[in-house]
């Protein structure tokens, strides 16, 4: 059974006590079923990876005890998945689904065709967190607030090259990663993206249309598997040695 892993939003170092309340205090005594003397890696952005002893265990609260730090902070090698809001439960798939893959932020954007609202972001944030737990990452990514599709294309800094999920054609994902570096990603609503839209994508500095195949994809498998040929190709790169 693998030491389990807490986000610890606060400051972590040595020999610190670290107090939990509430919700997390009864996930390890309840759901984690842990009993003093257990072991625990706390972590966050800012402070990377620490051992942790749960100290002493109350009805609604829980003590830990940090040791040494294991591994220093490290912002995850991902892209930042601009994705268009879709129905909640394929959207809290999606989210879990990018923090395995390593993305680096989360950014929604309302386009022509949105056909639902971004209605629980305290939501997805949690099953981010619960995701970075899983998985061993160092970082929980952040879902930034929804922006309209002009705002965020307006606004956007042209400098980073950005590949966008073109159901109408493109070059091969595959050809455009391997050209474009460490490319941002953005993938279009279940109804697509307008005519207009891609027009003004396919006209956007830094920005590429891409093809993941003749298929039709759904908007949740279209991010999924752009994340994976991005790890593939511009990820393990970057961090193997
Ligand atoms: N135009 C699609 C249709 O005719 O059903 C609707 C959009 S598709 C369900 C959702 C999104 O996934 C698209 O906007 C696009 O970003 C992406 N996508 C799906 N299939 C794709 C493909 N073969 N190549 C590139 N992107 C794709």
């Amino acid at each position: 059974l693998t030491t389990p892993r807490l986000h610890y939003p606060e400051g972590l170092a040595e020999g610190a006590s670290v107090r939990l309340e509430g919700p997390r205090a009864h996930y390890l005594a309840h759901v984690l079923r842990l009993r003093p003397g257990a072991r625990l890696w706390l972590f966050n952005d800012e402070d990377g990876e620490w051992a942790a002893t749960l100290a002493a265990l109350g009805r609604q609260s829980a003590t830990l005890e940090l040791g040494r730090q294991v591994r220093a902070a490290a912002a995850e090698t991902g892209p930042v998945l601009h994705f268009v809001p879709f129905r909640r439960n394929r959207l809290d798939w999606l989210v879990e689904k990018a923090v395995e893959l390593g993305v680096a932020r989360l950014v929604p954007i309302l386009t022509e065709r949105t056909v639902v609202k971004l209605e629980n972001p305290a939501r997805l944030r949690a099953i981010a967190v619960e995701a970075a737990e899983q998985c061993g990452r160092l970082t929980v990514p952040e879902l930034a607030d929804p922006v309209p599709f002009g705002n965020w294309l307006a606004a956007r800094d042209s400098s980073r090259k950005l590949l966008f999920a073109d159901e109408g054609g493109g070059a091969p994902i595959a050809t455009a990663l391997a050209e474009a570096g460490q490319p941002d990603l953005l993938t279009g609503p279940e109804g697509g993206f307008t005519e207009r839209e891609r027009t003004l994508l396919l006209r956007a500095d830094g920005i590429t249309g891409v093809t993941l195949g003749s298929r039709i994809l759904r908007a949740e498998t279209a991010a999924l598997a752009a994340l994976a040929v991005w790890q593939a190709i511009c990820g393990f790169a970057a961090e193997s040695p």
